[in-house]
């Protein structure tokens, strides 16, 4: 037996390990089970140069745990290690990188640990984060295996035991004898847990344990007449070894990706609308895919949906610093070893390889959405209030994504036609000019609520967009910055005659002083805080009273209710414009009526009109209203 004191310089840097790494202990597994999938390919490459040509038919990983002797194994049948390399790869080799690695974590503040830890680095020696004692059984593939197997033993501290075993098979077993404080890596499901997490697309068949499922017997019947089922016992495999993110994108149907979708995220029953497979080797390596979720109504921020891979091993699913913000609303796996892990998210941000890598992603993203606007623009358009919220995230967020974007991004009109920018504004150029050559694009954000203001509008001759996504209103200043000369206007910020203003001016058929004595009245019926009253001479049609909310009040409204920066300006007063129609005939009438308290009840009766409109009629008020209203259809 060889006894010998594993590589130190320092000091003893087990301890470290297990204070310093607390919060991902789990990971332990993850490097164990990486080690031995690697060990398995390697053989298998060697055997396709021709140079191993022993049995590989059953490369399956065993992971297992025995209660009774408190221990967790992974055993392959890779290529093995003799002594020697045991003493190379194990004493010294990875001892020093773990080492490297601890003495980077000691300068670490706890929330720089916290972005590393999980990230790869540790290793073979991460065993020690849960363990009392490790073993390793390993026997080379070389020379058929002639050499004797070695047997490699250290409990914890920097001495280690080394001597020859039996082991039939070449290959390597890692025994780890779980401390008192990890007993929970016993326990079945906890591991199944784990390995569903870590080791699910991993490229060599993963096996822990049995499962049971029912199987039909050939031929035979039971008592009711079905066919005669049993339960049957089968090794359990954990993971899938081909992931379609792997597969040649050509040779995969709608069908199998939806399928994949159902793999990835079990408790998902929405079907993705499209995905967006990523197949990248230059100028870096680079798979996946990209699925477009159905979003809910009701929208929820649904981020970390997409899974980080390393080479099939998972690693994170927080992408947030390596794809485009807008895009991490998509679901789906990212795999790639170009991507630096054991380094920070700041660090990660910066990394020119992850810039060109997270510009690519944008690019694929908007050439994909392009094509399926071209191709199809039907289905395009049938997707289109499920993708709206991808696409306006991306336009304000991602500057080089609208340059693409703004040739498929659509706007749609309360008739549900759908227009590109380009088409919109052939549609509209002509009567939505304003007299100093805005053009005025008018939306609703609600039909229902708003439609006693939409059908003037209409009336007019001018289209009306619905704006009623969740994030419409920061993209409509978005879309106001960068399109010169584009203003957009909600159909209730001002009459019709202003929403785009034009030279022409209707007579007043008021003097000074009339204006001056009605002006006065109503003031004298409204709350002054709330509302200005404003005289405008319009044409005889037009309501009498009409209360608007001027655009640029109530968008800062809106955005600050989204969270959009001005929430420092805190709770905004509520503050309308109480418009009347100094030519309007009832107004006319009521200047002239001369019992003052008929006048004072058409009055209120008229401004409760305009409150009904915009749905700011209620309580007592309305209650008022309605009793009011009875009277006259009686009288
Ligand atoms: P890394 O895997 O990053 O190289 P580790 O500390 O996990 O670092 O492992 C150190 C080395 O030990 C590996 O590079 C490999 O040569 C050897 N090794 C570890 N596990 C196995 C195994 N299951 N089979 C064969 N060799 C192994």
């Amino acid at each position: 037996m060889q006894k010998g004191k594993i590589n130190v310089q320092t000091e003893n840097i087990f301890p470290i390990i297990k204070k310093f790494l607390y919060s991902d202990h789990e990971i332990f597994l993850r490097e164990l089970i990486s080690n031995a999938v690697d060990a398995t390919q390697k053989l298998k490459t060697i055997a396709s140069l021709g140079k191993y040509n022993g049995d590989l038919n059953d490369i399956t990983i065993e992971v297992s745990v025995d209660k009774k002797k408190k221990t967790l194994t992974v055993k392959d049948k890779g290529i093995g290690m003799t002594a020697d390399e045991v003493d190379k790869y194990i004493n010294q080799i990875a001892f020093s990188s773990a080492e490297e690695f601890v003495k980077k974590f000691k300068t670490k503040s706890e929330s720089e640990l916290n972005a590393l830890i999980g990230h790869f680095g540790l290793g073979f020696y991460s065993s020690f984060m849960v363990s009392d004692k490790v073993e390793i059984f390993s026997k080379t593939y070389k020379k058929g295996g002639e050499t004797k197997a070695v047997h490699w033993e250290c409990d914890g501290s920097p001495e280690y035991t080394m001597d020859e075993c039996d082991k039939k098979d070449h290959g390597t077993e890692v025994v780890v004898h779980l401390s008192e404080e990890s007993k929970e890596y016993l326990e079945e499901f906890k591991i199944l847990e784990l390995l569903k997490k870590y080791c699910k697309f991993l490229p060599i068949p993963i096996r822990f344990g049995n499962e049971k499922h029912w199987e039909k017997v050939e031929g035979e019947k039971d008592a009711d007449g079905k066919d005669k089922e049993v339960e049957i016992e089968k090794p359990r495999i954990i993971n899938n070894t081909n992931p379609l993110w792997k597969q040649k994108p050509v040779e995969l149907n709608d069908e199998e990706y939806k399928k994949f979708y159902r793999e990835l995220y079990p408790y998902n029953f929405d079907e993705p609308l499209f995905q967006i497979h990523l197949n990248v080797d230059y100028p870096f390596n680079l798979t996946g895919i990209l699925y477009f979720p159905k979003v809910k109504k009701a929208f929820e921020v649904q981020k970390d949906k997409i899974q980080l891979y390393c080479n099939q091993v998972f690693v994170t699913d927080s992408v947030e610093g390596i794809v485009p913000d807008f895009l991490t609303l998509l679901h789906g796996v990212l795999d790639s070893p170009d991507i630096p892990l054991n380094v920070s998210r700041s660090f990660l941000q910066s990394d020119p390889n992850v810039k060109k890598i997270s510009n690519h992603i944008t690019k694929k993203v908007s050439d994909k959405l392009e094509e399926l606007f071209k191709e199809n623009r039907k289905d395009f358009e049938a997707k289109w209030d499920d993708i709206k919220v991808f696409i306006q995230y991306g336009i304000i967020s991602e500057l080089n994504f609208f340059d693409r974007a703004k040739k498929f991004c659509l706007l749609k009109n309360t008739n549900g036609k759908y227009f590109t920018f380009d088409e919109y504004e052939k549609e509209v150029k002509k009567s939505q000019k304003d007299k100093d050559g805005n053009l005025i694009y008018l939306y609703t954000n609600n039909i229902n609520e708003q439609y006693n203001f939409i059908e003037p509008v209409k009336e007019r001759g001018y289209d009306v967009l619905l704006m009623d996504g969740v994030i419409d209103a920061h993209f409509i200043n978005a879309m106001e910055q960068k399109f010169e000369k584009t203003r957009f206007t909600r159909v209730d910020s001002d009459t019709v005659d202003k929403l785009i203003k034009k030279d022409e001016a209707f007579p007043s058929k008021l003097d000074d002083d009339q204006k001056k004595i009605l002006k006065e009245l109503i003031e004298k019926q409204v709350d002054k805080n709330k509302f200005t009253v404003d005289l405008e001479s319009m044409s005889e049609t037009e309501q009498p009273m009409m209360i608007m909310q001027p655009e640029f009040m109530r968008r800062m409204k809106d955005m600050s209710a989204l969270g959009g920066g001005m929430s420092y300006m805190g709770e905004l007063p509520e503050h309308y414009n109480l418009i009347v129609n100094s030519n309007s005939p009832v107004i006319g009438n009521l200047l002239l009526e001369t019992d003052a308290a008929k006048q004072t009840v058409t009055l209120k009766h008229l401004f409760d009109l305009a409150l009904l409109a915009q749905n700011m009629l209620k309580g007592k008020d309305l209650a008022e209203f309605i009793k009011r209203s009875m009277e006259m259809a009686t009288k």
